[in-house]
């Protein structure tokens, strides 16, 4: 039946892992999270079930570039009832979209978007076959400290006749779990747990006594093994100056951070997904969305914040199925960088002080440039939902959660046991099987895992990259 299903919508004729157990339950009314590598298909699970209820579908989607692809990807299947809602649209699209959103199949957003008071009022008036919240570990990931709008997600779900909610994800914690259960009001929704290991992924670890150490051994490590590879770093001005190193070495690589014009952006990711550019060098900006299968390389110059972090960032790599190679650096004391960053963009004390004393006008503050736009969100979330009091107590939690994370983290980096094991059950799982070459701790020959480079680059070709990149970035001074 829904084999019949998926092949007349789709052309598939059978499904993959999880799909079908996710897809009959939501069929059967029942609100699902599902956990499954990215990769695998899992857009699939509110992708049939379109065909199959009453109702557009609505998508919550953490960022445009997502958004975009996913709407792409039904356009190919020949789906032209279809609409992202998006600060791209004209107001005369938009208000267009809005007046037929009854009549598309799917219905994609952002929570901000869905915060709008005139798309609330028109979502109140239809009647949705399914709720989806895409890499639903935003909710909790990013809810409480950067985007509230992700808490207020339950304003749109109805309270009667509610249609099933679907929460998917690659990485999500116990904990992550429950808070998307909660925001999203869940009813005792069916699990379905994928493993979190990803075994053709081999987890490397060097160690540095100098910071700069970590650059000479990227220079040199890029130089002589195979990319397609992503490095992520911490600031932006490290993936402009690591980018052109690589450059001036004979290496086709650029830089992405959220810093870059849209426009940039978009060419360099296109770049880099057709081959042309081996290397990104790139803030934690990069990579949700990206859908490259033969990425065999992902760097970390810098220690993530958390665990999730890292563990979405090295889960680009090798999703065709081929292994591939994460390499965690560290150096003596990366660690308190990390816990100025993490706590960098909270609100601070004297905010709350500043909130009230500014009384109906707490705008004020953000116009005088007191504090940074993302802070003032959470805090003003925060200052209408509870006292003053508590959001004191909340910002002095948040802060420690944060250093705690940064902590996790080190464990994972400073561990002598399996690395991959840690990780695992750092997700609340239990690790089936190792893998030969699992990970630094385990034993890793890496000429086992990646072929060494075999041609350098012509001298040409630099050039003509450097020209081209040139054009780039002359192109967006004008
Ligand atoms: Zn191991």
């Amino acid at each position: 039946m829904l084999e019949q299903a998926l092949q007349k919508h789709f052309g598939y004729t059978s499904f993959r892992t999880g799909q079908k157990e996710v897809i009959e339950q939501l069929l059967a009314g029942r609100d699902v999270i599902a956990l499954l590598p990215t990769g695998m298909g899992k857009s699939m699970c509110y992708q049939l079930p379109a065909y199959l209820l009453d109702g557009p579908v609505l998508i919550v989607s953490p960022l445009l570039s997502l958004m975009q692809d996913q709407v792409d990807q039904l356009k190919q299947f020949g789906e032209k009832r279809v609409v992202a809602l998006n600060s791209f649209l004209t107001a005369e699209q938009k208000r267009y979209a809005l007046h037929f959103l009854h009549q598309y199949r799917f219905i994609f957003a952002s929570p901000e978007m869905l915060m709008q008071p005139q798309v609330k009022e028109r979502l109140r008036a239809i009647r949705l076959g399914l709720i989806v919240a895409d890499e639903a570990h935003c909710i909790s990931q990013w809810g409480f400290d950067f985007r509230p709008d992700y808490l207020r997600l339950g304003e749109i779900i109805p309270k009667h006749n509610k249609p099933p909610i679907l929460a998917l994800s690659a990485t999500a914690t116990q904990t992550v779990l429950q808070d998307i259960e909660r925001y999203l009001h869940m009813q005792s929704p069916f699990y379905f747990l994928h493993s979190v290991n990803r075994p053709n992924i081999h987890l490397a670890k060097r160690f540095f006594q100098q910071k700069d150490d970590k650059i000479n051994w990227i220079l040199e490590h890029v130089q002589t093994t195979d990319g397609p590879g992503i490095i992520y770093t911490q600031s932006r001005s490290k993936t402009e100056t690591l980018s052109m190193a690589l450059l001036e070495r004979g290496i086709a690589a650029a830089a992405y951070h959220a810093g870059k014009e849209a426009e940039d952006r978009q060419f360099i990711q296109q770049q880099f997904l057709v081959g042309k550019l081996e290397w990104i060098v790139a803030t934690n900006a990069f990579g949700m969305g990206v859908h490259k299968g033969d990425i065999r390389q992902v760097i970390h110059e810098f220690m993530p914040a958390n665990i999730a972090n890292y563990m979405q960032e090295i889960g680009r790599a090798g999703r065709d199925g081929q292994p591939a190679v994460a390499t965690l650096l560290y150096a003596d004391g990366d660690e308190q960088f990390s816990q100025f960053i993490v706590t960098e963009d909270l609100p601070k004390m004297q905010h709350i002080e500043h909130y009230l004393a500014n009384g109906d006008h707490p705008m004020r503050m953000l116009d005088a440039g007191e504090i940074s736009e993302t802070a003032f969100r959470v805090l003003h979330y925060w200052m209408q939902q509870e006292s003053s009091e508590a959001v004191q107590k909340r910002l002095q939690q948040m802060e420690m959660d944060k250093y705690k994370a940064v902590h996790e983290m080190l464990q994972i980096v400073q561990a002598t046991d399996c690395m991959r094991e840690r990780l695992v059950n750092y997700f609340g799982q239990q690790l089936a099987e190792k893998t030969p070459n699992c990970c630094q701790n385990c034993g890793l020959v890496f000429e086992e895992i990646l072929s060494a480079k075999q041609t350098v680059e012509e001298p040409e070709k630099i050039l003509t990259w450097q020209e081209r990149l040139q054009r780039i970035l002359l192109s967006s001074l004008r």
